[in-house]
């Protein structure tokens, strides 16, 4: 009789140390799985309930999806508990979500190094689920801890604002002005034309080229053909084009990861590539050539991802048409026409990305910063000193507040109007921020600029308010 084949025998499994997480949740107590659900639809199902923040509302407290994402952040609070506190796993209920416990845990994260902005959602999340305890408990309220939520909740805040002031200290940011950027912008559109005009020359016999770069472009766009550029001149082209939408040139800076995703003409009605775009009808980010009025050329941008727009509520906001007219027009024009080819060699053209790396692959957020440096190295010597791409953002910014101040003072002082389109407003639509949050965001400097004027102005304030009072009271108006 043959022996039945050994089976080789399974080394003896280890217990896993994570219980972290998804991984907690295997070993959770069925009591606390059942408070979970609980939770999820106290979350997620609307109701007249009190929301967290204090305003009374009909909506729910948040979405499934943020539900989901919340719920993890639960499990590892539960999974730490377990195994740096040595709690029992099977003992653990949503009771145990105590304001000493979020303390340790937030303090944890904080020596892993964990993000500013993550711990305090941690915080955030966790009050949240005492305030559920709270509304639900009824009589059976723990004594010892009164407003626990807003305890851990302001310990998220005040957290959030040290490490934030931990991870950066703006005072020592000095930012070029915008005027620079400006020149340094001219000397590389030069430099673009001036190759322009050496190509025309070489394929036909013009004799007088036209020095405006409108005209020029204009006349490369007829004259040319489609292998006219070397990969280097081609680059030198799409550098141009680039820094008008990435440098605050035709308009505000707009985002590296909205820029990357761009999508020429030729591709514009193909379905968007975004794999968090939940739209079916959705066409992703493009550049669409138009003829407008009177035959000029214009470059419409259109960004349904602009940010962190998923197709959900909120989304349309995001949203961003703008039609560029003039030299930038022709230069993004131009690009699709002669520089794209150039660069694509003979890659095949799968996703028809506008912008393209020298070997012809799609020009990715992470390309920018090597990019930028080798043209300021190149155009920008001695005056931008070294500036990352995303620090136009801020100095844009800081121009538009500046220059929103000296358009009120020219109106009280003038009584007429200021020049109009050039407003924080605008350029806040387009880099997708309230204006509010732009100036909170890229502006730093500037709230110390205005509390300073504050502080040097309202001496002369309050003596001026004496006086008036001192008036008033002579006058008996004041009782
Ligand atoms: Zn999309």
């Amino acid at each position: 009789m043959p022996a039945a084949p050994r089976t080789p025998e399974k080394p003896a499994q280890r217990p896993k140390r994570s219980r972290y997480g998804s991984d907690f949740k295997k070993m959770a107590s069925r009591k606390l799985l059942g408070q979970m659900q609980g939770l999820r639809n106290w979350c997620t199902t609307p109701s007249n309930k009190i929301s967290p923040d204090g305003n009374g509302s009909k909506m729910s407290i948040c979405s499934l999806k943020t539900y989901r994402s919340n719920e993890v952040l639960v499990y590892l609070y539960f999974g730490f508990l377990h195994r740096e506190k040595g709690r029992d796993a099977v003992k653990l209920q949503l009771r145990d979500v105590t304001v000493q416990g979020c303390q340790a845990y937030m303090e944890h994260l904080r020596a892993c190094g964990g993000k500013a902005n993550y711990v305090a959602n941690v915080g955030k999340v966790l009050a949240r689920v005492m305030h559920y305890m709270d509304c639900t408990a009824g009589t059976r309220k723990p004594k010892t801890e009164t407003h626990a939520p807003q305890k851990v909740a302001s310990l998220a805040r005040q957290m959030k604002v040290a490490m934030l002031r931990q991870d950066v200290d703006h005072d020592g940011l000095a930012l070029p002005d915008v005027r620079a950027l400006q020149l340094f912008y001219s000397k590389l559109e030069e430099s673009a034309m001036g190759m322009l005009k050496v190509v025309i020359r070489e394929t036909k016999a013009i004799r007088k080229m036209p020095n405006e770069p409108q005209a020029l472009l204009e006349l490369a766009l007829n004259v040319l053909s489609a292998d006219s550029l070397t990969r280097e001149q081609a680059w030198l082209l799409q550098a141009a084009a680039l820094m008008c939408l990435a440098g605050g040139r035709g308009l505000p800076p707009l985002r590296s990861s909205a820029l990357s995703l761009l999508k020429c003409n030729k591709a514009a009605q193909s379905r968007c590539t975004n794999t968090d775009c939940q739209d079916p009808s959705c066409s992703g980010n493009r550049v669409v050539h138009e003829i407008g009025p009177a035959g000029k050329k214009v470059a419409r941008i259109l960004l349904p991802h602009h940010k962190t727009y998923l197709g959900g509520k909120g989304g349309n906001a995001h949203r961003f048409n703008v039609a560029l007219r003039g030299v930038h027009a022709l230069l993004l024009w131009c690009v699709e026409k002669y520089a794209r080819p150039a660069l694509l060699g003979c890659k095949e053209d799968t996703q028809g990305f506008l912008f393209l790396t020298k070997t012809g692959k799609a020009f990715q957020p992470s390309n920018f910063a090597p990019w930028f440096h080798g043209l300021v190295e190149e155009y920008g010597e001695g005056l931008l000193g070294n500036v990352c791409p995303q620090q136009i953002r801020h100095i844009w910014v800081r121009f538009l507040r500046q220059k929103e101040e000296q358009d009120s003072q020219h109106m009280q002082l003038m009584s007429r109007n200021g020049s109009g389109g050039i407003t924080l407003a605008g350029g806040a639509s387009i880099m997708g921020n309230s204006e509010e949050t732009c100036l909170k965001r890229y502006d730093v400097a500037g709230r110390r600029e205005i509390a300073q004027r504050f502080a040097d102005e309202a001496a002369t304030l309050y003596a001026q308010l004496l006086g008036e009072g001192q008036h008033m009271l002579k006058q008996g108006l004041l009782i």
